[in-house]
């Protein structure tokens, strides 16, 4: 089961109009991304999924069509599709960061892998610690407050138990978008909240008597991605738990924000991890230094979905009291994929079959 060949196809999928998501970083109105086929030289198809966001992580669909055909399809040829490790470190060789684009190549070479043997990913990465429904929460964007409160209660009455908000635009109104939500929800509905680094460290200080008193169960990337320091003080002032996203790619970072203490929660995700197995390993890091992990999103199409779910079953450390982002199918009115992700009653299901469980369907 060695690889025989790699390609990649650009996808655009419109997410659809009456969700789409708006945070201090814009609108996420469309998602152009890549798929990727890892053919094996027994003749089984492998698919992966690029999620790519320039704002997010630098990568483009043409930047990652560019660097799987020019710079890593041929130097992985002949290579196992279980050697994870010595894909990593082929494509390291090639190419710094690019992690959404490596993870795609390296989901594609687990999918192969577990068709190969007739199991599930999760199967490949140690087996399950729990059950194959994953608690969501949906994600609200900011919108002006008595919008924002009719997107959520969409959301609840699709069976959403859970929900974060898009903050980072302006204390003031950021507040009274909470606010609406809470006053839509009701007392004991989950609310966190996401600044995507939107806030300075004054705002968020600023910021934090109002989410103490709406109940926010947790706060997300409050500060800029780089400002561990400024995160480990607002730690400090609060009792609400932080968490940390577009901070950690790698797991260098995640170590770095160990260290000093920055966060209670890191949120991880395969594409943002540059892979399943990186995803795993912070997870690991993150439950030897006592934090939980809560799996995040960048809308990835069901392919994607799958390779979080598989995941979210297998680390040690998924969080119980914050919920997870594996929400990107609920957001298209298209997909890719037969079956689709199972979103329903405010879960999500890792799928049942061998490898990423899911054909292509385009
Ligand atoms: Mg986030």
């Amino acid at each position: 089961m060695r690889i025989e060949s790699i390609s990649a196809r650009p996808v655009t999928l419109d997410v659809n109009p009456d969700i789409f998501i708006q945070s201090s970083l814009g609108k996420h109105r469309q998602s152009p991304y890549v798929l990727v086929t890892v053919k094996t030289t027994d003749g089984v198809e492998g698919y992966g999924e690029a999620t790519v966001m320039p704002r997010w992580s630098g990568e483009t669909q043409q930047s990652a069509m560019a660097a799987i055909e020019n710079l890593l399809a041929e130097p992985l040829k002949g290579v196992e599709v279980c050697d994870i490790n010595e894909a990593l470190q082929i494509m390291d060789n090639q190419i710094h960061d690019n992690q959404f684009t490596k993870c795609a190549i390296e989901m594609a070479m687990i999918d192969a892998w577990g068709k190969t043997l007739g199991v599930p990913a999760w199967k490949l990465l140690g087996g399950r610690r729990r059950d194959p429904g994953i608690a969501l929460k949906i994600s609200i964007g900011a919108f002006p407050p008595d919008e924002a409160a009719r997107r959520v209660m969409i959301a609840k009455n699709r069976g959403f138990k859970a929900c974060k908000v898009k903050v980072g635009i302006d204390v003031k109104t950021d507040l009274e978008r909470v606010a609406a939500i809470r006053e839509a929800v009701g007392a004991d509905f989950p609310v966190g909240v996401d600044s995507n680094g939107g806030w300075n460290e004054s705002e968020a200080i600023s910021a934090l008597a109002g989410l103490e008193k709406l109940n926010v169960n947790m706060i997300e990337q409050p500060l800029p991605r780089w400002d561990f320091r400024g995160t480990a003080r607002l730690r400090e002032r609060t009792h609400i738990p932080i968490m940390i996203d577009e901070g950690i790619f790698t797991a260098a970072h995640a170590l770095q924000a160990i260290r000093e203490e920055a966060c209670d929660i890191i949120s991880i995700y395969p594409g943002k991890n540059g892979g399943i197995r990186r995803s795993i390993e912070i997870a690991e890091m993150a439950h030897h230094a006592g934090l939980e992990c809560v799996i995040g999103s960048n809308l990835e199409l069901d392919l994607a979905t799958s390779a979080m779910l598989q995941v979210a079953v297998t680390i040690p450390n998924l969080s119980t009291r914050v919920n997870h982002d594996i929400i990107g199918p609920f957001y298209y009115l298209d997909h890719i994929t037969t079956p689709v992700i199972r979103i329903e009653d405010g879960r999500a299901w890792v799928p049942e079959g061998p490898g990423l469980g899911l054909a292509l369907t385009v």
